[in-house]
């Protein structure tokens, strides 16, 4: 990347951020940036760490398996958000921190089973499809609770919220039905030691922050546009 743009890129993000969380009256601390690295170098993640940023997301595994090995030497906390193939899952489950895209129980199990014993346990989110005929991945918002329920007893995981990827629109008023169709979901499932709504992006985040959001994912926005 440029020299500045990559600083100057995250100052207005930061900025974006936390005039949303004002605006909506939350807390600073329960509004946290997921950087997402997917294509990117693993020179940009290791800059944007140097400027403060601390977890990054990404979506294809052999791709962040390699960025994972250069850069070793720093501490990273490494989220997992897109599809999963079941033969996938060791690497996932050995090798990243969160994973954001469980939305079926058999991959949750193979997690489960496949996470080292020495490690902590994989932060989970369950992706709930939220606008149902746009998307083929997430679990329905009825088969929900049933999956909320069989993922919180396994061991080596923990559950900790819900991730949705709404479809894209520049309609604010859509923007927000989608977030808070989410946020009622985790409310409704009445499990109160979940603490994470992984939702908004670089388009959208203003609208997840004020609907909820503890977890905004952004790729664009700190990284420029992905070729
Ligand atoms: C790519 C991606 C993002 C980031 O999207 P931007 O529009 O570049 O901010 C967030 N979440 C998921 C699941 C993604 O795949």
């Amino acid at each position: 990347m440029s020299e500045r743009q990559l600083p100057d890129n995250i100052t207005n993000l930061l900025a974006r951020v936390s005039s949303a969380v004002e605006k909506s009256q939350r807390n600073p601390q329960d509004v946290n940036i997921l950087a997402v690295s997917k294509t990117r170098p693993a020179g940009d993640i290791r800059e944007a760490a140097a400027l403060g940023l601390t977890d990054f997301g990404e979506n294809y595994l052999q791709e962040a398996l390699d960025k994972m090995a250069e850069l070793q030497d720093l501490e990273l906390c490494w989220h997992f958000i897109g599809p999963i193939q079941s033969n996938k899952t060791r690497p996932i489950a050995e090798h990243f921190d969160w994973v954001h895209s469980v939305d079926r129980l058999k991959i949750a199990r193979r997690l489960s089973e496949q996470r080292p014993p020495e490690k902590p346990p994989l932060q989970i989110c369950l992706q709930v499809n939220i606008s149902e005929e746009e998307s083929k991945s997430g679990v329905t918002l009825a088969e929900l609770p049933a999956l909320a329920q069989a993922v919180s007893a396994l061991p080596g995981l923990t559950l900790r919220g819900l991730m949705a990827i709404p479809a894209a629109t520049a309609d604010t008023e859509q923007q927000h039905r989608a977030f808070a169709a989410l946020r009622k979901a985790l409310e409704a499932l009445d499990m109160p030691h979940l603490d994470t709504l992984s939702m908004g992006m670089s388009g959208d985040l203003e609208a997840a922050i004020a609907e909820g959001s503890t977890l905004v994912r952004v790729g664009t926005d700190i990284f420029g546009p992905r070729g």
